[in-house]
């Protein structure tokens, strides 16, 4: 590839192949059957599938573009020694055409932190419900997400699976957006970590349906294919690796992920994991602060103050 190719762009395409990789290696551990399922803390599980994906996704770009910093799920990979062929230096052709922005054409690999959620929705991937199933990558630069990719192993189309990938400022691919419903009002929210603080939420909104699925790689895609005008999250639970690449993809398109008060996460390395203050992502065309207005004060306060809870406990 060359090397006059703006690094983000190489990046994006180097990225695409290795999620594929992943998403390969995800639905080979599914064939085989032996999951090898841990419970990382209450209802939070890890398999062999995001064990395998995360040391594939790390190996193949940590080899590539060994001065970027590269923050995965599942821990510091101590290991980089995985089979060769989980090994991915070929690139997806498709963004290395494209004009890079010009406030990302002179970025170098010291300024990038890549956040990898290698297997998002591992709960519905327990349970079978492998079309919730994505391989998250979010590319951030001195803190602003700037690009990410969301694959999907199972499809559409089943086999292969898709990939979508998006860099703001240059447009998103891998996928057809659609326009959010327009006289009626669909949320979609999580499909196993709820509570009573992401129910009042829900409430406070009054939406006409709410899809209750697994992942935020998968919530954000429904966001993006018009399915739901909302994607409504009061709780601490999610984490940067979460959302990094689906905010990337989702503002690429014009949409906005944010917390529940209307505000930005950062990405910088040494950023708190946890979404602390929510997720709320809203469609193109939506108007975000309405949302920001609906959220009941008690709700944007007990969120922080959950997560504050459960902290203090986990000394004891
Ligand atoms: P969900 O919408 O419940 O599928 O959550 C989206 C992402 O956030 C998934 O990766 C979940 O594992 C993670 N997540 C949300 N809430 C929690 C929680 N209470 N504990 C651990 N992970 C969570
Ligand atoms: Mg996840
Ligand atoms: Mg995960």
């Amino acid at each position: 590839m060359a090397q006059c190719t703006p690094l983000i762009l190489r990046l994006v395409a180097s990225t695409v192949a290795a999620a594929n990789r992943a998403g390969k290696i995800i639905r080979d551990i599914m064939t085989v059957g032996d999951l090898g399922i841990v419970e990382k803390a209450k209802n939070d599980f890890q398999t062999e599938a995001d064990r395998s994906a995360q040391r594939c996704i790390i190996a193949s770009l940590s080899r590539q573009y060994p001065a970027v910093t590269i923050i995965g799920e599942e821990g510091p990979s101590t290991s980089c020694e995985v089979p060769s062929d989980w090994v991915v230096t070929c690139n997806d052709t498709n963004t290395l055409g494209l004009t890079c922005p010009e406030s990302l054409l002179d970025v170098q690999e010291k300024d990038i932190v890549i956040w990898i959620d290698p297997l998002d929705g591992t709960s519905e991937y327990t349970k079978g419900l492998v079309e919730h199933v994505t391989v998250l990558v979010g590319i951030a630069v001195r803190g602003e997400p700037v690009a990410g990719v969301i694959h999907q192993p199972y499809g559409p189309p089943a086999g292969t699976g898709r990939t979508v990938w998006g860099i703001i400022g240059a447009g998103i691919g891998g996928i057809t957006p659609h326009s959010p419903p327009k006289d009626r009002l669909v949320v979609t929210t999580t499909r196993s970590h709820s509570n009573k603080i992401v129910e009042d939420a829900l409430n406070a909104l009054k939406p006409d349906e709410v899809l209750k699925v697994g992942g935020a790689g998968h919530k954000v895609l429904l966001l993006i294919e018009g399915k739901a005008n909302a994607y409504v999250f009061a709780s601490a639970g999610c984490k940067k690796w979460d959302i990094c690449g689906p905010e990337a993809v989702l503002t690429a398109l014009g949409g906005t992920l944010t917390d529940m008060n209307g505000k930005r996460y950062k990405y910088d390395a040494d950023v708190q994991y946890n979404n602390t203050g929510g997720v709320l992502a809203t469609a193109p065309g939506e108007d975000h602060s309405y949302f920001v207005k609906k959220i009941p004060e008690h709700v944007k306060f007990l969120i922080y103050l959950e997560h504050a809870i459960r902290k203090l406990l986990s000394y004891f």
